[in-house]
């Protein structure tokens, strides 16, 4: 089979490798469609998971089951379907005490195993979900994506009347604005910088600057140390800041401003099993997460979707690869 592996720093290149086999818990999959994360870009670009070469990446697949290990009950070849990357140990402490999303021994697609930029990929069965016939694999290739937006939705606490600010208008902040406002936000404003990309998020209002003391909840969809500072400023007193993105540098802040209004800072990491709750948002028409995935590239093109993804701020959000017709 055909597959995209990550030989070492900037070095993505299409390899054949043989069709894995799927273990007992484990099914095989022939994808159908995966789309490109800005995670896998910096991958690429700095690795800073330590992922060891070469690398089949992707984690955001949907397809067809080919295969289904002999204790899996759920699945059978022929379903379609949509995986979750995260695997968790459910034996470590964070596995036992309910926080298996921040599993001491966390597996993921395309990080510490090989992903779903391939023609083929296996996962453990218990991650992989049958999608309904009307959701698109391409769609459905959203399941984990919309599973950590819905995780800083829920790190935010309640957000019913409340007022949001999302900093960063790519495609996680603008499935979070989305969310927030399902959830029952009073108002979402989200700040960025692309006219494109801030056009995407219907009901959502945008700012270019972000007045002081505006927000209940700000959630942080950028990884520039610089929107810490938009964000915290932003709050009201008792405002809780969520980092969704990763911050990889350290960031002065303001605890004087913390203390005196009594703001809170969570982070926001994987998803609690969010996986029925995400697909029940990507069953929910008036969502129009369909709408977030700009551009559906067959496979062969990948070196188009990738610079697409990377560089396309004025035109794209989420960019699928495919795999044959139906995605
Ligand atoms: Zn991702
Ligand atoms: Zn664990």
């Amino acid at each position: 089979m055909r597959a995209l592996q990550l030989k070492g720093l900037n070095e993505l290149v299409m390899t054949e490798l043989p069709l894995p086999e799927p273990r007992a818990d484990e099914v095989l999959v022939r994808t159908g469609a995966a789309t490109i994360c800005t995670s896998d870009l910096h991958d690429i670009r700095h690795n800073p998971f330590g992922i060891r070469y070469p690398r089949t990446l992707g984690h955001e697949g949907a397809g067809v089951v080919v295969k289904a290990g002999a204790a899996v009950t759920h699945l059978a070849p022929g379903m379609r379907v949509a995986a979750h990357p995260v695997v968790s140990c459910g034996k470590c402490e964070e596995c036992r005490r309910g926080y298996e999303h921040l599993c001491s021994n966390m597996g993921h697609l395309g990080l510490d195993r090989d992903g779903c930029f391939a023609e083929y990929f296996v996962q453990r069965a218990d991650r992989v979900v049958a999608l309904p016939d009307h959701i698109s694999l391409s769609l459905g290739a959203l399941l984990e994506p919309v599973a950590v937006c819905l995780q800083a939705i829920a790190r935010a606490g309640d957000v019913r009347g409340r007022r949001v600010l999302i900093v960063g208008d790519g495609p996680f902040g603008n499935i979070i604005a989305r969310l927030a406002l399902q959830a029952g936000a009073a108002k979402v404003v989200v700040a960025g910088r692309s006219p494109f990309r801030l056009s995407k998020i219907p009901g959502a209002d945008i700012v270019e600057d972000v007045p002081a003391k505006s927000a209940d909840i700000a959630i942080l969809a950028v990884s520039a140390a610089e929107a810490v500072q938009t964000c915290m400023q932003a709050l009201r007193p008792r405002g809780r800041l969520v980092i969704f993105s990763n911050v990889v540098a350290p960031v002065p802040i303001d605890l004087f401003t913390l203390h005196v209004c009594e703001l809170e800072i969570a982070g926001a990491c994987n998803d609690e099993n969010r996986i029925a709750a995400s697909l029940e948002c990507l069953n929910n028409k008036t969502l129009t997460l369909e709408e977030l995935i700009t551009h559906r590239l067959p496979f062969e093109n990948w070196e188009e979707a990738f610079s697409l993804a990377r560089d396309g701020h004025n035109r794209a959000l989420k960019v699928a690869l495919t795999f044959g017709p139906a995605s």
